[in-house]
């Protein structure tokens, strides 16, 4: 098994601090990515603590003896486990100082073991998977605008230019629990993951990431993304991770 991966993270063109944080891991094939929220400098508090708290409850998880539980349901449940206990505290963290409250953050994780690729969120990050020369979303956004997509009562271009876009619905830290979507996927040879804040995927369609993940060498695609969407304005923090599997054997 070899991966390869690239990750960037750039604080766009309109705000003066970068509440975004990623984590590339080669080594534990891990991969998050945490878009912060709230307060002075909570936001980039909370995405911090996300992706360092995750890190090393999973490192925790990797080395249980899963037992009688099969290996695969064990990292599933391990995985949701991991992100919701770093949720609760960074919850726990809000309530120690006044700057810090309300504090929460998005997270998206990308975990590698064996031959399956472990996907999970909370928030409106999300991972995309290229394959055969197709970009999907993976992640189902937990945002009001989403849900209500789901549920038929907006459509796709409402949904585009809505004002409670940014709204999430689910976050690490608003409350001390929260709900974890956990995906498995077998990994195919060439597969590549991009995982990225909503400041990437509010600004780029499905398409053109592909065309520019398809026209840039791996270590160049994510500059790339984050230039086009600092040239269509900016707004947002922007982060981008991207780990491709050169080999599955
Ligand atoms: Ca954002």
């Amino acid at each position: 098994m070899k991966i390869i991966s690239a990750g960037i993270t750039d604080v766009g063109r309109r705000r003066s601090r970068n509440e975004d944080a990623f984590l590339v891991n080669d080594e534990m094939r891990l991969f998050v990515v945490a878009d912060g929220m709230g307060g002075h400098v909570g936001g980039s508090l909370a995405s911090t603590l996300a992706v360092t708290l995750v890190e090393s409850e999973v490192e925790r998880m990797l080395r249980e003896d899963p037992g009688d539980t099969d290996p695969v349901d064990h990292v599933r449940q391990g995985l949701a486990k991991a992100i919701a206990s770093a949720g609760k505290q960074i919850h726990g963290k809000a309530l120690d100082n006044p700057e810090w409250k309300g504090m929460g953050t998005t997270v998206v994780v990308l975990l590698v073991v064996d031959r399956n690729a472990f996907i999970a969120h909370v928030g409106d990050s999300r991972v995309y998977l290229v394959r055969d020369k197709t970009i999907r979303q993976m992640t189902d956004d937990h945002s009001l605008v989403a849900e209500s997509v789901r549920d038929g009562l907006l459509t796709e271009e409402q949904a585009k230019t809505h004002s409670l876009r940014n709204v999430i619905t689910r976050a690490l830290g608003f409350n001390p629990e929260v709900e974890v979507d956990v995906q498995v996927h077998s990994l195919a040879k060439s597969d590549r993951y991009l995982l990225c804040s909503d400041g990437l995927s509010g600004k780029l369609d499905d398409h053109e990431m592909l065309d520019i993940l398809d026209a840039n060498p791996l270590m160049v695609a994510p500059r790339e993304l984050v230039e086009l969407a600092c040239a269509r304005g900016g707004e947002d923090n922007i982060t981008v991770v991207l780990a491709r599997v050169d080999d599955v054997a």
